[in-house]
């Protein structure tokens, strides 16, 4: 077990990883980044590779954030199919949408590649269709993709389901061969050894406020804790939390997800489920709009697993966890820039809503050109329009929770 994480499957596999002292005296560095899940990682990687100095600060461990919790489920895109993206934006922008954001699954299989990162990655991402309205809407964006932007993925008719999922009741899905699955800690654990490796130095256990870090230029990676260092950008997410377990090893689990692929799907609060590597169905169900955790998560998630996996009613649970996933009014990621009234440049990416296995490493390299000057790639998305919940600091979250509710709601009727 790896201390100091969320004790999930996760922290449990975790690869060997000596935990860093905390900082004693912050480091004289051109470059501060601050948190190290997959965005801060990323982009202190990519900023050392261009040869600048950095350090980065992690308040706990490496990967404690949703980096070291998340389903793992590497999905291609944004939130936004690419079909809402380009009426909302038009063609030439959607087009430099397409290119960054389906363009990430490329940059995880290469930092994985180069630096050897064992971290089980796996191909295939299944969304499988939750209502028969769904499926059709999921049929019109696939011929869209592939229409469009050449980038084509299996329809998979009702009748063939049993390819991927025994259970579920779905209508119909989706099998994009180009996603697929990992272990998020071990990519997160991997990438800082690639980020120790070029020169980063980390401080594990340091908690740090934007006067304490010296340097011209820092990089805000802290997801759903941006409201604690930068109370305004704070306002642009809300956390949801999110719950996950994982069985004992299943005899039969190759019969229950044949294809091996990892399934998310289509429902507004949806379920998300996979193998892991040691054959133990890893399951994401249910969401709270209130920090506090249910009291037994593993029963809070069964009741979602029993609805797809009936047979699985008395399967022991050997790990329940849960982690906040910063959400944004509109589901698009948050990137932008700023100067400090002492004089440092602020760059920050958070609010990926759900979809951040994948882009996070892209918007990490993204800071990167831009704090070496290069803007051009890093205002695509920087471009993306955003607002900061309605409601200030105080109503801000009870309002969002009330908007999600109304949707969760829609998935029932
Ligand atoms: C339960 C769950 C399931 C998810 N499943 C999926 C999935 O299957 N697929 C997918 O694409 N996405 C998924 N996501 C979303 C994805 O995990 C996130 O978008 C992504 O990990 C965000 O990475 P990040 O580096 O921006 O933030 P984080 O990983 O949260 O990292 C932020 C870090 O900042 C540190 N920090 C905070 N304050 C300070 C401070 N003052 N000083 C120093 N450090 C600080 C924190 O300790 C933390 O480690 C899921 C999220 C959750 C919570």
């Amino acid at each position: 077990m790896s201390a100091g994480h969320a004790p999930s499957y996760y922290a449990a596999t975790a690869n060997a990883w000596e935990s860093i002292p905390a900082v004693a005296e912050p480091a004289n560095v051109d470059i501060a980044v601050i948190g190290g899940g997959f965005t801060g990682l990323s982009a202190a990687l990519a900023c050392a590779e261009k040869g600048f100095k950095v350090a980065l600060y992690e308040a706990q461990r490496i990967g404690f954030g949703a980096s070291g919790r998340n389903g793992g489920q590497l999905i291609p895109g944004l939130r936004w199919s690419m079909r809402e993206i380009e009426t909302e934006f038009g063609h030439d922008r959607a087009k430099a949408i397409f290119d960054l954001a389906y363009g990430a699954v490329g940059r995880v299989h290469d930092r994985i590649q180069k630096h050897r990162i064992a971290c089980d990655l796996k191909s295939g991402h299944l969304e499988a269709a939750y209502k028969t309205a769904h499926f059709e809407n999921m049929q019109r964006d696939a011929e869209f993709l592939a229409r469009a932007y050449g980038w084509s993925a299996d329809i998979v008719q009702p009748k063939d389901m049993r390819r991927h999922i025994n259970g579920g009741g779905y209508h119909g899905a989706i099998y994009d061969p180009r996603g697929g699955h990992f272990h998020p800690l071990n990519y997160a654990l991997g990438l800082a050894q690639a980020a120790r490796d070029a020169g980063v130095v980390i401080y594990e256990n340091s908690r740090v406020n934007l006067p304490d870090v010296k340097a011209h230029t820092i990089i805000l990676a802290t997801d759903t804790w941006m409201g604690e260092l930068a109370p305004d950008l704070g306002r642009y997410t809300v956390p949801i939390m999110n719950y996950n377990i994982a069985t004992a090893p299943l005899p039969h689990a190759d019969a229950l997800l044949p294809s091996d692929a990892a399934v998310a799907d289509s429902r507004f609060v949806l379920n998300y489920f996979r193998l892991s590597a040691d054959k133990r169905l890893l399951f994401g169900g249910g969401e709270k709009y209130v920090q506090r955790p249910p009291a037994d998560i593993g029963a809070f998630v069964r009741k979602h697993i029993v609805k797809v996996f009936p047979s699985l009613a008395d399967t022991a649970i050997d790990y329940a966890w849960g982690g906040a996933v910063g959400v944004t009014m509109n589901r698009l990621p948050h990137l932008g820039r700023r100067q400090a009234s002492s004089g440092q440049t602020i760059f920050f990416a958070h609010g990926f809503s759900g979809h951040g296995a994948l882009v996070t490493t892209l918007a990490g390299e993204l800071l990167a050109e831009a704090v070496a000057g290069t803007m051009e790639r890093f205002d695509v998305f920087a471009s993306l329009p955003q607002r900061p919940f309605p409601g200030g600091r105080l109503l801000a979250r009870p309002l969002a929770t009330l908007g999600l509710l109304w949707y969760a709601l829609r998935d029932r009727i």
